[in-house]
């Protein structure tokens, strides 16, 4: 059982604060390997919410899953020029395998399209073969210096999209939808608002022509980059040769995206509901929406009890709704309210002899308010209206920093330099200021274009 030690506060030391929250609900744990996360059950639990939610939206905008392999010939990430500089500092790569030097070292996998696009040049030849849309979910390793917990490990989970197209038009469609899925999934799901729009070229993906991003503001006012979608245009289709033949018969390159999502956002999910008592999760990917704890002393009053209990659990989970009866025997109640509230649980019921004589519970919510008695008649609709109303209370405002921007890469690194912050994307139209800035808040020169700037992970 977690210890019962206050936690740090978020005004006291944020980060302390995170990696306490992490501990206390189980999410999480330090491995032996050095940068690399043990996810523990909860946390694997809001994983899958999020895999089967993106999993369906994925699906429903007409995405197959497959699967690539986790080794990838180290020659293969030479191939486009500006890919293996952005990622070749970051690898980890397999030089020996069977206790034998093999002839070509092996990278595991940063990300996939190296590998996807040798295959797609197999499967790909006519424009009656495209469009591909594929989507994997893996792991991929990137060697990280400096990591944290979901935020930034040397392993993490996520998926990738990656899609070929035959023309541009297409590919920038598919690059837009996608990152509009991502949006709806983050403010309809995660309960986590966000802004989303392109990215300079100094924070483009390595190897896109264009890259477009959902940004995220955490409760200390740092951006947290939360999903990417890019417009590959025709660079990786050259550098693997993946052409088609087009309807009017000439030969083209393939035009390309791809867009991922990663275990990233449970960070994301703490950072941006959670309080000094520990985890707050949205009633749509909490593991358990409602949790039951049966109060009693006698024996006599413990079977009641129980069974009132088990029948309100039955009655609640066949209505959808995900519900735990916590009946351990030796742990008291206020401890058990203590360790599910750690666990951002979003309500629990509380069900004592008074309560069964009165065909009722006690019903807490995690985000605060009064406990109230709730009637058992009625009550997998009361909760469903309840888990409604939460979920939109949770979806709070952000504050990043607007302003005008001349488009000079050398106004960026100053900025960056002098106050850390970053531009996390040149948003888009619904985004934008309704009075659009003249100049550049850095250089005073006219504004090219109006861009949004925090302070990131
Ligand atoms: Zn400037």
């Amino acid at each position: 059982m977690a210890d019962s030690k206050a936690l740090t506060t978020r005004a006291a030391d944020f980060s302390a604060w995170y990696n306490e929250v992490i501990m206390r609900a189980e999410l999480a744990d330090y491995s032996p390997v050095r940068g690399c996360m043990v996810i523990r059950p909860n946390g694997y639990a809001i994983w899958e919410q999020m895999q089967r939610a993106l999993d369906q939206m994925f699906k429903d905008t007409g995405h197959q899953n497959a699967y690539f392999p986790l080794f990838i010939p180290q020659s293969f990430l030479a191939r486009e020029a500006e890919h293996v500089e952005g990622f070749a500092p970051e690898t980890a790569v397999v030089t020996h395998g069977g206790g034998k030097e093999l002839e070509e070292p092996l990278v595991v996998r940063p990300t996939s399209e190296t590998i996807i696009y040798s295959m797609y040049a197999k499967w790909i030849q006519s424009y009656r073969d495209l469009p591909v849309l594929i989507n994997q979910w893996a792991n991929v390793v990137r060697w990280e210096l400096r990591t944290r917990l979901f935020l930034r490990t040397t392993e993490f989970l996520w998926q990738e999209g990656h899609t070929a197209h035959a023309t541009e038009e297409e590919a920038e469609a598919e690059t837009r939808q996608m990152l509009n899925v991502y949006r709806t999934f983050m403010e309809d799901w995660m309960a986590m608002p966000v802004l989303t729009g392109l990215k300079t070229d100094s924070e483009r993906f390595a190897g896109a022509l264009r890259t477009y991003a959902c940004e995220a503001l955490m409760q200390d006012d740092r951006a947290l980059q939360a999903g990417t979608s890019h417009n590959l245009g025709q660079n990786f289709a050259r550098a693997f040769e993946v052409t088609f033949q087009t309807a009017e018969g000439s030969l083209d390159y393939v035009w390309s995206t791809s867009w991922g999502v990663s275990t990233r956002l449970v960070g994301g999910l703490i950072m941006t509901h959670s309080d000094d008592n520990g985890l707050v999760c949205p009633p749509k990917l909490a593991q358990y929406q409602v949790v039951i704890v049966p109060i009693h002393k006698t024996d006599e009053e413990r079977a009641t009890v129980l069974d009132a209990a088990q029948r309100t659990r039955g009655v609640l989970a066949a209505a959808g709704i995900r519900v735990h009866v916590d009946s351990r025997e030796g742990v008291k109640p206020g401890a058990k309210y203590y360790e599910w509230e750690g666990r951002g649980v979003p309500f629990r019921l509380e069900i004592g002899p008074r309560d069964v004589a009165a065909s009722s519970a006690m019903l807490a919510r995690r985000t605060g308010g009064k406990k109230e008695p709730v009637p058992l008649d009625g009550l997998a609709e009361r909760l469903h209206a309840e888990m409604n109303r939460m979920q939109i209370e949770l979806l709070g405002g952000g504050g990043f920093v607007y302003g005008g921007f001349c488009g000079s890469g050398e106004c960026e690194a100053q900025i960056k330099e002098q106050t850390k912050a970053t531009i996390r994307v040149l948003p888009d139209p619904e985004f934008r200021s309704p009075t659009p800035p003249a100049t550049c808040l850095w250089c005073g020169r006219p504004s090219a274009a109006e861009a949004v700037w925090a302070k990131a992970y």
